[in-house]
């Protein structure tokens, strides 16, 4: 089974219309959302969800008022201003931690005299597996200010690479996270390909520079794609030479058309309404990087 992640190096660039696209082409896959910060695959697939898990990860620290002594400790030692003090030392003040502040170090369960602080694993979001019309689909959803989306973007893609054997899948299509942060490095560890997606802009130009970086790093081989190509077709130029030069394959040019919009608004994949040379821009694309690394 081949693994592809699409990646890009911002959010925007229309990195989820074409997995969206991939996954229609695609004879048999499962798709993946990694991009738990902010997942919009869901809105194009439109998932039947079979499964809801919890997911868990770091830890925040509880105050047990009934067991504080209102010492004060906790409070002098967070460096993260979660310990919220009512009332003044003269006129018994009371500790509290604000749970959206509590980074979750410890230090204060470390430090309370009496062990009146609880710790326990914190709420961090949800995943899910599904069933779409084009295969099953493992997603997840990160609680805004949960820990850890690196973690979660493990666990999507562990989950799915296990339901792959028993939907004898050719394909595990995964919709990245934006960026070069951690999430990013989970989402393309392991994989046999990865799809960078960027537009012709100058920021376009580094951020695509930042994410070769990332993948010539792990030895993952890269293609990219130029998303909306005419709007700048000089600068397209430009970024494709330097895909070249870092030893990227080039996976094709996209072209702007408001049919993407169009797709997006009635909840489909661009290749399942539209048969233009938008259409045609997609599916070149896949065709090059389904065979990419073969
Ligand atoms: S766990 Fe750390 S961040 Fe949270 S309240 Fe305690 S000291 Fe502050
Ligand atoms: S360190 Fe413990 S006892 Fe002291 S104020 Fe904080 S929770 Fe209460």
């Amino acid at each position: 089974m081949k693994e592809l992640v699409v990646i890009s190096g911002k959010g925007g660039t229309g990195k989820t219309s074409l997995v969206a696209s991939f996954a229609a082409l695609a004879e048999n896959a499962v798709l993946v959302d990694c991009d738990v910060d902010a997942a919009d695959l869901h809105l194009i697939m439109a998932p039947t969800l079979r499964k809801r898990e919890d997911f868990w990860c770091g830890h925040e620290a509880a105050i047990r008022q009934k067991d504080c002594i209102r010492c004060g400790a906790c409070l002098a030692r967070c460096r993260f201003d979660a310990v919220k003090m009512t009332g003044t030392d003269s006129g018994g003040a009371s500790f509290s931690i604000q749970p959206n502040a509590c980074e979750g170090c410890g230090v204060c369960v470390w430090s309370c005299p009496v062990k009146a602080i609880d710790f326990p694993e914190r709420l961090s979001g949800e995943w899910y597996v599904s069933d779409t019309r084009h295969g099953p689909m493992v997603h997840a959803r990160l609680i805004p200010g949960g820990e850890n989306s690196g973690k979660l973007v493990s666990k999507v893609k562990e989950t799915a690479r296990t339901l792959a054997p028993s939907h004898k899948a050719d394909f595990l299509l995964v919709d990245g996270p934006p960026g070069v942060g951690c999430a990013v490095i989970a989402s393309i560890s392991g994989a046999s390909r990865v799809l960078i997606v960027t537009e012709p802009t100058l920021s376009g130009e580094h951020d695509m520079a930042r994410v070769l970086e990332l993948t010539r790093h792990f030895h993952i081989p890269a293609a990219v794609c130029v998303n909306k190509w005419d709007l700048n077709g000089e600068m397209a130029e430009r970024i494709e030479a330097e895909a070249l030069r870092a030893g990227a394959l080039l996976a094709g040019r996209v072209r702007y058309d408001r049919g993407v919009t169009a797709a997006q608004l009635q909840g489909r994949a661009v290749v399942e309404v539209n048969t233009g040379p938008l259409a045609e821009d997609i599916r070149a694309v896949w065709n090059k990087v389904s065979q990419f690394g073969e």
